[in-house]
């Protein structure tokens, strides 16, 4: 149902299923849209005390089966972007994907490894998103942020986002990202373009596209650790692995995608599993990089609290 307050639309036990890329089925109890920054400060404002949560493209999110009480605030409708000379700035919501092809129509270098990433730019900044040695920290120049606890939106810049290898400051929840600002360097078009293709075709076979529902790499590669995480969970055995729904991927191990009617509760079952095999086989603790949102029962408390410590 759409209703309306002070003329920022909201919707009622909303579906999510759309909303993120590993396609759980998913309710929203309260879903909302706002077109612009002052919307989107409305509303935090508003929900303070109700816990909103702020979604770019969901695709590094693991929806709850059981559905999602608090407010949910997509920034999908928040996508402008800028670019003056070198420097190029852009809403939370716009898709780095989008962000990647404008700079090659600009002849502008430093966004390739943006290409094959399924993220908005919000969510990309949160988890400092990366690939093919580049992250977004790389060009990063400032972030206009609205301050949860001071009420107020501020600039931070680059060396006050904490970032590092997926991690940013905007983790600890204080801050919302309304839009970023960039430096990127004049290159030709033919150098740009033909990155951008290498990183495509690097992609094709290494992992799931969207077509296969999935949320990008389950765990971050350990540090000190000659093997990457999909490695460990290979030499455990666990390629092709299922719990309902839920599978480890056949090509990739450190992919797990939704084979038609995956649970959040499976996708816990899977990925503990995985952990824990790991962890009995290496003595490794693999860090799970997807984020959880939404009612949980107290099985599943227990386990997320152990993959997440
Ligand atoms: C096929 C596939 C390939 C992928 N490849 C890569 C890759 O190469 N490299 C990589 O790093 N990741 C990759 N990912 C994972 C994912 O795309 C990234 O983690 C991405 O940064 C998530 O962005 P999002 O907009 O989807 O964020 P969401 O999943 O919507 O949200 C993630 C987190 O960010 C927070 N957030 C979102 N917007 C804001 C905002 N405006 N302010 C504050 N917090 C916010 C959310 O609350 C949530 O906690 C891949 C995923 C898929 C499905």
């Amino acid at each position: 149902m759409i209703c309306s307050q002070n003329d920022i639309k909201f919707y009622n036990d909303f579906q999510l299923t759309n909303f993120n890329t590993l396609k759980i089925k998913s309710t929203a109890k309260y879903f909302y849209m706002p077109d612009n920054d002052g919307e989107l400060i409305t509303l935090l404002k508003k929900y303070k005390n109700l816990n909103p949560i702020v979604i770019g493209n969901g695709s590094n999110i693991l929806f709850s089966s059981k559905g999602v009480e608090e407010p949910v605030i997509y920034t999908g409708k928040m996508k402008s972007s800028i670019i003056i000379g070198n420097i190029l700035e852009a809403q939370a919501g716009v898709k780095v994907q989008t962000l990647s092809k404008l700079a090659l129509d600009k002849k502008l270098s430093g966004f390739e490894f943006l290409i094959g990433i399924p993220a908005s730019l919000g969510g990309a900044c949160y988890m400092n998103a990366g690939a093919h040695g580049c992250s977004i920290s790389n060009n990063f120049i400032s972030a206009k942020v609205y301050d949860i606890e001071k009420n107020k939106v501020i600039t931070l810049k680059k060396e006050d986002m904490n970032f590092s290898y997926r991690h940013s400051i905007l983790k600890e929840k204080r801050y919302i990202l309304l839009s970023a600002k960039f430096e990127l360097k004049k290159a030709p078009s033919e150098e740009i373009k033909s990155k951008m293709d290498e990183n495509i075709i690097f992609r094709k076979n290494r992992q799931p596209n969207l077509a296969i529902p999935n949320a990008g790499s389950v765990f971050k590669n350990p540090e000190n650790c000659e093997f990457s995480a999909g490695a460990l969970i290979d030499k455990c055995n666990l390629r092709g692995f299922q719990i309902g729904d839920v599978q480890v991927w056949e090509n990739h191990c450190n992919f797990v995608i939704n084979k038609g009617k995956a649970t959040s509760s499976d996708y816990i079952d899977v990925i503990f599993e995985m952990y824990s095999r790991v962890k009995e086989k290496f003595n490794i603790e693999l860090t799970p990089e997807i984020i959880y949102i939404g009612k949980m029962s107290k099985s599943e408390k227990e386990k997320w609290k152990i993959l997440k410590k």
